[in-house]
């Protein structure tokens, strides 16, 4: 039997932390299968694409600037990647098959529910600062969770308002100056900005109105405990860190892929910590 091989396919690859978290539960579980970064440039990702099966690959994540191409190629997607117009997990079938799900809403959600299980998504309004790329991801998987109203609040207002625009009347924006209108009477507060992690500006909107007990999570988590997190927490919220959502998002892979579904543990934390 060859031995199962799967990778993250991106350009440049070399920041990506997947080689180590996927290492671990290659460890831990016993697996005879490695995990490799594969540095592939656009014009390249097809013709490697289709080469990686014959190469013993049952599969991949994709990353920058390969997501939206990978749905394009893959014979199955899977609703949520459609929504997005995105994939970040590519499974190769024996019968040559490519399907492409996309499982970044699913590491936030499930993130949340393994720090927070009493936390219910349908219990109140949600309150997102940021319409980026991963905010996309956020905002689908909060109203697949049932939330009832999303307040969404973007520096480029426009970016928000191009969102409310595709996923519909359930989102509505909120003046980045001026959140208290969306913070008021919000469960949960999430910042998909990039604010606050090392090197860029700290998140310093003010955060009154936030609603003691809510859940606050933010994606940024280097540093783990960010300037959103810290505020959030001093105003009563209780607060869940960025860094399972990425560790959650690469469960569907791996199980995909090596036929094990691999548990988040505070080990595996650890593991992904280590400078
Ligand atoms: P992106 O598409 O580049 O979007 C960046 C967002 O941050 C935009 O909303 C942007 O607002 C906002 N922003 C940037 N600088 C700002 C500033 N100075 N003031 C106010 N707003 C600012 O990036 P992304 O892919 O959505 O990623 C966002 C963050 O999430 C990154 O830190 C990324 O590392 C993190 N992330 C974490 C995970 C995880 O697993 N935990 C997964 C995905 C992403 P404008 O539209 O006004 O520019």
């Amino acid at each position: 039997m060859k031995i199962p091989l799967a990778g993250v396919i991106g350009h440049p690859i070399g920041h990506s932390k997947s080689p180590r978290l996927h290492g671990h539960w290659l460890k831990f579980y016993g697996i005879s299968g490695h995990y490799v970064p594969l540095d592939v440039a656009a014009g390249d990702f097809e013709r490697v694409l289709r080469t990686l099966p014959l190469a013993g690959f049952v599969g991949a994540n994709v990353t920058i600037p390969h997501k939206e191409v990978a749905v394009s190629l893959a014979d199955e997607v899977t609703e949520r990647a459609a929504r997005m117009g995105s994939a970040n997990t590519l499974v190769f079938h024996p019968d040559g098959r490519i399907s492409a799900d996309s499982t970044d809403g699913y590491g936030f959600i499930q993130n949340i529910k393994a720090a927070r299980p009493e936390w219910k998504a349908d219990q109140g309004p949600a309150m997102v600062f940021g319409a980026g790329g991963a905010a996309r991801a956020v905002i689908d998987s909060l109203l697949e969770e049932g939330v009832p109203e999303l307040r969404l609040a973007n520096r480029t207002r426009a970016r928000a308002e191009a969102l409310a625009h595709t996923f519909g009347p359930k989102v509505r924006v909120i003046d980045w100056d001026a959140p208290r209108i969306g913070l008021n009477g919000a469960v949960t507060v999430v910042n998909t900005t990039s604010l606050g992690m090392s090197g860029q500006p700290p998140f310093d909107v003010p955060l009154r109105g936030l609603q003691p007990g809510a859940i606050a999570t933010d994606l940024v988590y280097t540093p783990l405990d960010t300037s959103f997190l810290i505020a959030a927490a001093a105003a009563g919220a209780k607060t869940v860190d960025g860094l399972g959502m990425l560790l959650h998002q690469a469960v569907p892979g791996f199980e995909a892929w090596f036929g094990q579904r691999p548990d988040v543990t505070d080990a595996l934390r650890d593991v992904m910590l280590r400078p």
